[in-house]
């Protein structure tokens, strides 16, 4: 027996919604690239065996995300989330503002905080907006102010109408620089074009992390071939549901050839850190 068999997991990147929430093509993707799910649809949407489900994969946390994205995805409303998570404390519920929907994106965000977002995620390539546009600021200085951390999707995206230049790290080298003290969490780490920018940005900020869903980890070494060096950097997310069960990443992540620590830290410590867990 591997000492790393009992580790549990905080899943830092999990979406969830009910079908009317998506677009067509969002579900014609997810029944054919993830049919064992599309398949328990109905068990996943329910709050209550979705937290036995991740129970029995050993999660002990895990970040639900809302989604704001008319042109792309759909819309799983920020209300909807809470509601998901309410009477369950495994489930930490973050919030979402689509700044060209919003029409006062603070004071909505300020809304989502008192309901208990535990954070914040973004979606620049699919709201089409920059980062670090100063219209987003407040944003940030809330979120700061609060002790919240800030999720914001960079690289690719399967999904049609998303527009990756919003995507690309360097923006954040702005934010962190601006914001020292806020906790900044690149979601699938630049995928694609970006890998190796976004592990020098983090490198170079001490507030901004690399977040490893929706990348294969077989190939994390590849990517990143410092990363135990650095691995106080990197935080674990599924990107569920789009990925086989969830925790089938997790197995191959504790299999890779770095300490134990190193794993630990991964899957648990680094996310605890930034969460204040
Ligand atoms: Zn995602």
């Amino acid at each position: 027996m591997n000492n790393l068999d009992n580790l549990k997991t905080i899943d830092f990147h999990i979406h969830i919604g009910l079908k009317e929430h998506w677009h067509e093509w969002v579900h014609t993707y997810q029944k054919s690239a993830h049919s064992e799910y599309y398949k328990r649809y109905e068990e996943m949407i329910d709050p209550k065996r979705f937290v036995s489900y991740l129970k029995s994969h050993q999660i002990e946390k895990a970040v639900i995300l809302p989604e704001i994205s008319p042109i792309v995805t759909g819309v799983v409303p920020n209300e909807y989330v809470f509601e998901f998570c309410h009477g369950n404390d495994i489930l930490l519920p973050f919030c979402t503002i689509n700044p060209s929907l919003a029409s006062q994106p603070a004071q909505e965000f300020k809304k989502y905080i008192k309901m208990g977002a535990k954070g914040i995620k973004l979606y620049p390539s699919y709201n089409h907006f920059y980062p670090n546009d100063s219209e987003i600021y407040p944003l940030y200085a809330l979120a700061k102010e609060n002790q919240l951390p800030v999720l914001i999707h960079t690289g690719s995206s399967v999904f049609k109408g998303s527009k990756i230049k919003y995507a690309d790290p360097i923006y954040l080298d702005d934010v962190a620089a601006d914001f020292p003290e806020l906790s900044l969490i690149m979601a699938h780490s630049g995928r694609g074009l970006w890998y190796e920018k976004a592990f020098f940005l983090s490198r170079l900020h001490s507030n901004l992390y690399l977040e490893i869903s929706g990348l294969p980890p077989k190939n994390l070494l590849n990517y990143f071939p410092d990363m135990e060096k650095y691995i106080d950097k990197f935080v674990y997310g599924s990107d569920w549901p789009g990925i086989r069960t969830i925790s089938s990443n997790i197995e191959i992540i504790k299999n890779l050839p770095l300490a134990e620590d190193s794993i630990r830290k991964i899957l648990y410590g680094n996310a605890a850190r930034i969460l204040g867990l």
